[in-house]
């Protein structure tokens, strides 16, 4: 109840632009917010999906901007199997699953498949890295004035322990956003699902100067008191370590603020 029990969607803003990372069911929170911020005024938005499972890609029929026809929409991403990105984020608004098809939506939308891994939003420079996670699944960079921002939402440590690729990708991070699902005892019965589990994420985070990491998708059967213990435990191997970073889970409505009015909720 504390955590909050919505799949994945964090919003970033950097200057005027807004970033919004996947398309779980967080995104009909986010629209009402923003159509309340807005009052009328258009929307200018990207939307960057790391994949296409379904906790990240299920709020997208109802996010409420996509009914107003000033909204403009900016979806890249990939989906890596066989049908595209389009027909993974459209299908599920086909009349088996949804009464409005996405044809009939008044706003203007516009999904790019993900090619280049390296691209802008706004005055912002991304750059995509794949994930290992079961299909294509990627985490975004995005480089704002105020500091480095890190997505991974669903990956695994690559087995070997020893990824460094990873570990460049998120180097000096001002905040990592980092799949955690898992304690260490849960990850062993769930090798190769494509998530994490606290102990390495603290690990990787340390190696690479990670400044704040964010545990983030929460396993469905974790409670708050779980969250908590789990959150504890994390700060306490980092402490063994003598490291500085900072620790927290995500939930529901966290915002973090970077650069000179640094803040913590
Ligand atoms: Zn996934
Ligand atoms: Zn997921």
């Amino acid at each position: 109840m504390r955590y909050g029990g919505n799949t994945t969607c964090v919003e970033v803003r950097i200057g005027d632009d807004i970033i919004v990372l996947d398309a779980g069911t967080g995104l009909r929170l986010l629209g009402q917010s923003l159509l309340a911020e807005f009052k009328g005024r258009p929307l200018n938005l990207t939307l960057l999906i790391s994949h296409t499972h379904w906790d990240h890609i299920q709020g997208l029929p109802f996010f409420a901007p996509i009914y107003d026809a000033r909204c403009r929409l900016r979806i890249l991403g990939g989906e890596g199997a066989r049908k595209g990105l389009v027909a993974a984020l459209t299908g599920q608004m086909e009349s088996t699953y949804f009464p409005v098809p996405f044809s009939k939506l008044p706003s203007n939308i516009e999904i790019e498949e993900l090619r280049d891994f390296n691209f802008a939003v706004g005055n912002t420079l991304v750059r995509a890295q794949r994930a290992n996670h079961p299909g294509f699944c990627v985490g975004y960079r995005l480089f704002s004035p105020d500091g480095l921002i890190c997505f991974f939402p669903d990956t695994e440590p690559r087995p070997g322990g020893d990824d460094c690729e990873m570990i460049e990708f998120i180097r000096d991070a001002d905040v990592l956003i980092l799949d955690s699902q898992y304690s260490h005892a849960e990850y062993h019965r769930h090798t190769g699902w494509g998530h994490g589990c606290v102990e390495d994420s603290v690990a990787l985070a340390l190696r690479a100067n990670v400044k704040k990491l964010v545990l983030f998708h929460h396993d469905p059967s974790h409670d708050d008191r779980f969250m908590d213990d789990l959150v504890r435990h994390a700060r306490a191997l980092v402490k063994k370590q003598r490291g500085k970073l900072r620790v927290e889970a995500a939930r529901e409505g966290l915002a973090i603020q970077l650069g000179s009015k640094q803040a913590g909720k």
